[in-house]
């Protein structure tokens, strides 16, 4: 049998940065070995859909739901069957599944030779749903299905799946519940060891999730000599043992959710232990073990009005972060923001994602201190400022951008293709028809 991976983009454009998608290179890995395997990935080709193919298997997100269904539309015109897996189908079932055949509901590791025999017996079901998460062990994701697509010269790594906190706006919480789960290290050093380039990206949604493991990595991934980059909670800045052994594992640079100024925001988004910490000490002491700190924003909460806006854009400016995301909030389905915005009436073109009138960068919900083109305005403009020459090179002179050619390099490279992505992104479309 021969079965097509999709990775949809998320309207017209092709992209310039797509990073490898990770899930695609896991199910490889898994899929027995009698069965043919291709990855068509709709940010960067055409998807030929005229190709023979037994089964399309699409992963979904909430942003990129529409193109997904545009894509699913055209192979079950030819009669093959689509089979929908990822963030989105598992948030909203009922939704997906009436684009396609089958969906897979959470994660699909356990589930997939299942259904691959269930293809091949002509008896594919349409909803597969795991009752227990599977454990993480013993797949070594197999990347050769990457070979020859332009991806970033940065590979995609995963240690963990789950977070310890539960933050309202977040999908991660709402898809995992408490479960944590870890791949054993030996696992994760073998797949390291064997990457073409040097530059991984921790996909892992808090790293520091479980101190005594990530101890454990950090010591494992000192003599491979990587240069690495991860997501992880602001806690990290009162761990001067964790620090060090990141900057000593090659850690450059860290992705911390700040998300907001206002204590009364922290509060209500569930996320109040953030505040806990002094952001700018916690910032300069990351920064003293030479390592970079990407801020990201969520803007919007109810606490927020006009002034909020300068106030976070000066505080990442003086704090001279690496880089900042100022990120409208968005009310993803599945979450208790979402549940929340829709019983108090307030989101916008509801379901945003599918509305034609929607698109990127404009609010999905009405936020409660401004009006909608207020907040849309100030979140771009947020991000142009931020952006702009000026303050790349007033943030340029700290000690953690200059410490070594690597992070330099790193800082220049990622802050241009950031002030790039602004315009680029900014009112697209969702979902490309064909
Ligand atoms: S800490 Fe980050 S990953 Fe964890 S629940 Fe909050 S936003 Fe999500």
């Amino acid at each position: 049998m021969k079965i097509t991976f999709i990775k949809p983009g998320m309207g017209e454009k092709k992209s310039y940065d797509a990073m490898e998608p990770l899930v695609f290179a896991i199910l490889k890995a898994i899929t027995p070995k009698e069965h043919e395997v291709i990855l068509y990935d709709d940010r960067l080709e055409e998807i030929p859909y005229d190709e023979i193919t037994n089964l399309v298997a699409i992963t979904v997100e909430t942003f990129t739901a529409k193109r997904a269904y545009a894509i699913a539309f055209q192979f079950r015109k030819r009669k093959i069957p689509v089979i929908m897996g990822g963030f989105h189908p598992t948030m909203v079932p009922s939704e997906a599944i009436q684009y396609c055949d089958s969906i897979v509901i959470q994660d699909a590791e356990n589930l997939w030779p299942n259904i691959l025999d269930d293809v091949v017996n002509h008896r594919l079901q349409k909803i597969y749903k795991n009752d227990n998460l599977p454990p993480l062990d013993n797949i070594i994701p197999d990347r050769s299905i990457f070979v020859g697509k332009k991806y970033k010269n940065l590979h995609l790594i995963q240690f963990s799946r789950g977070c310890k906190y539960a933050c309202d706006f977040c999908s991660i919480s709402s898809f995992y519940g408490k479960s944590l789960r870890f791949r054993p290290v030996q696992d994760v050093l073998l797949e390291i060891k064997n990457l073409k380039f040097n530059n991984l990206l921790f996909v892992d949604d808090n790293i520091f999730s479980n101190r005594t493991l990530m101890k454990e990595l950090l010591i494992a991934l000192i003599p491979l000599k990587k240069r690495w980059i991860c997501q992880i909670s602001i806690d990290v800045a009162r761990d001067d043992e964790i620090l060090s052994l990141m900057k000593q594992s090659g850690c450059l640079a860290c992705i911390i959710g700040l998300e907001s100024l206002r204590e009364q925001n922290l509060v209500q988004m569930k996320k109040k232990w953030n505040h806990q910490i002094e952001y700018s000490k916690a910032i300069k002491h990351i920064n003293n073990y030479e390592i970079m700190v990407l801020g990201t924003f969520v803007l919007g909460y109810d606490f927020d009005d006009i002034t909020s806006f300068d106030e976070i854009l000066k505080f990442s400016i003086k704090n001279k972060l690496f880089l900042a995301h100022f990120n409208p909030l968005s009310p993803t389905p599945g979450t208790p923001l979402f549940d929340r915005l829709k019983s108090e009436n307030r989101l916008i073109n509801d379901p945003w994602w599918l509305n034609d009138n929607y698109k990127y960068g404009k609010a999905m919900f009405k936020p409660a201190k401004l009006s909608s083109e207020q907040f849309e305005q100030a979140c771009f403009e947020n991000r142009k400022q931020f952006n702009s020459l000026s303050s790349i090179i007033f943030r340029l002179f700290n000690k953690a951008h200059l410490t070594s050619f690597a992070n330099f390099y790193f800082f220049l490279g990622a802050n241009f293709i950031t002030r790039k992505a602004i315009r680029f992104k900014q009112g697209l479309s969702l979902g490309k028809q064909e």
